[in-house]
């Protein structure tokens, strides 16, 4: 047997095991097996690795450093990833099963947002207030917040990363990262980056290990500013509660079961790529899938044969392949919640018309790989079109008419993202005023960019990522009063 790969957390720039010693494998899910170890960290070593974080933050290089100056170690921690693409998409594919195709083109993409970030580092202005008192210079700065503790799912770690790593090192935080125990490889191999992108020790510091052991203390220290959060609602939930106790701002990225509305006036074939990009690409694991596919009931059964032999032709296996365009789920128990809700949906009486059962093709190996599966006969109250499954797993709506479109996609707990697809200047003007979702895509699906705020209304989440919104959330403003009077006045009245 291959000896597993010894990986190690990043504290004060160093590699270090974790306090107690113990660690926990790292599986393939392509092969089912493990490839490498994982330190089990706990409290001490997010205590260490805070402590860093704070030393980093008050003293040395770092708060020295010109917005400016940050801006350049950004740009070159950018061209670094764009370097290391094919390492680091590797490592991912190896971890967690994403694509190599698309993980490929996601690393050469990633670097814009840590551009875009360095270019505004530079350009967050304070005002000088027009203000309306006599003998007064009054005027804001937008400061850094501190320590910022992130914590990220396993579906997409070095995105979801970029997404909050790119605004908070711009406005000049520094920050301990707990990824996922699932995906924990890219995220370690990325501190190799920052090093020799030239960021001060401490920085940027990576801990491992369960949420419950090392996350929770990364969430309740008394040194820590703000929690920056990706993951499940319930998770997210908690975070939030442990995170009041000690009034820490938070930001929480949270899930979906985002409505994917099809009017018969589209342009059908177009509406089938769309629905299959936001149900089977990246193995429908993530967070703004359009997993309630919500068709004109004028056009249901054409558009149902045309979706089902497009999904049909989806070809499945080895996730470094070139050729795949499904994976494998990412990790064991996501791969046994996505077959329950296979249960789920035959037991609701939702109708099966494509997959519906785990993978046995040679193709898929040992892998944890579930059949791109299509329910029709679904209506909005089952449990497959409210829960959000995390799987290729598509629910197809019927709907009437424009009214009963709306209230079905507001219909939910989430509010993530969504799609329209129509033909009509009208609906694509309209429609998206009246979802109530932090993303409405017309006529397209999965776009995102560095340049476009993300985030979730309702229990999608708090606050955005990406954009100029974004830089905002990792800051604060401090309004600076200066008195020219030559006298202080009446000390017993507020002035
Ligand atoms: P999860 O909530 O199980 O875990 C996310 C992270 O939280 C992990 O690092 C985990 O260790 C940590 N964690 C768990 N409990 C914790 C605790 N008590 N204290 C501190 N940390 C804790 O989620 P997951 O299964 O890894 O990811 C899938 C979920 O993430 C899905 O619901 C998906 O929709 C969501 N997601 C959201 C977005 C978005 O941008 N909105 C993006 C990707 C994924």
């Amino acid at each position: 047997m291959a000896e597993l790969e010894k990986l190690q957390m990043y504290i004060d720039g160093a590699r270090v095991d974790a306090a107690g010693g113990e660690a926990f494998e790292s599986l393939n899910p392509f092969t089912g097996k493990a490839w490498a170890t994982v330190p089990r960290g706990g409290p001490e070593d997010a205590e260490r690795a805070v402590a860093a974080a704070k030393k980093a933050f008050t003293s040395g290089d770092w708060p020295a450093m010109t917005p400016t100056a940050r801006g350049h170690l950004l740009r070159k921690l950018g061209d670094l990833i764009a370097e290391n693409a094919e390492r680091l998409a590797k490592i991912e594919v190896q971890d967690n099963g994403k694509l190599m195709a698309e993980m490929g083109m996601q690393l050469q993409y990633t670097p814009q947002w840590f551009y875009y970030f360095a270019g505004l580092a530079d350009k967050i202005e304070g005002a000088v207030l027009p203000i309306d008192k006599p003998d007064m210079f009054t005027y804001t700065r937008h400061e850094p917040l501190g320590v910022i503790t992130m914590i990220t799912p396993w579906n997409s770690p070095i995105l979801l990363l970029t997404w909050k790593l790119a605004p908070a090192l711009a406005a000049g935080n520094t920050v301990v990262l707990k990824p996922s125990e699932f995906t924990s490889a890219s995220s370690l191999a990325f501190a190799d980056l920052m090093e020799q992108a030239g960021f001060p020790k401490g920085v940027f510091n990576v801990v491992t290990g369960y949420g419950a052991e090392i996350g929770e203390t990364l969430v309740t220290h008394d040194d820590v500013a703000k929690i920056a959060f990706t993951g499940g609602g319930q998770s997210g939930a908690h975070v939030y509660e442990k995170a009041a106790a000690g009034l820490k701002k938070v930001s929480l990225e949270l899930g979906g079961k985002s409505p994917n509305i099809v009017f018969a006036d589209c342009n059908i074939d177009n509406a089938v790529k769309g629905a299959i990009s936001g149900i089977f690409a990246a193995t429908g694991q993530t967070c703004i899938a359009g997993s309630r596919l919500l068709v004109e009931e004028s056009i249901h059964n054409e558009f149902v044969d045309k979706i089902v032999d497009f999904a049909k032709t989806a070809r499945m296996g080895d996730p470094m392949s070139m050729d795949t365009q499904v994976g494998p789920v990412t990790t064991m128990p996501q791969y046994e919640k996505i077959l329950g809700y296979l249960d789920v949906a035959r037991e609701d009486g939702a109708e099966c018309v494509l997959g519906g059962a785990k993978a046995d093709r040679p193709e898929c190996g040992d892998g944890w790989f579930v059949e791109p599966t299509i329910y029709t006969g679904v209506n909005n109250q089952m449990r497959i079109a409210q829960e959000e499954v995390f799987g290729p797993v598509l629910s197809i709506i019927p709907f009437r008419d424009d009214e009963e479109a709306i209230e079905i996609a507001n219909d939910v707990v989430y509010g993530l993202a969504s799609g329209v697809w129509t033909s009509s200047i009208e609906r694509a003007i309209e429609i998206p005023k009246r979802i109530n979702a932090g993303t409405v895509w017309v006529n397209t699906y999965r776009a995102v960019s560095y340049m476009a705020p993300f985030g979730g209304y309702k229990r999608s989440g708090l606050g955005r990522e990406s954009g100029q919104d974004a830089i905002y959330e990792y800051m604060q403003t401090k309004t600076v009063w200066i008195s020219t009077a030559s006298d202080v006045p009446d000390p017993f009245v507020l002035k």
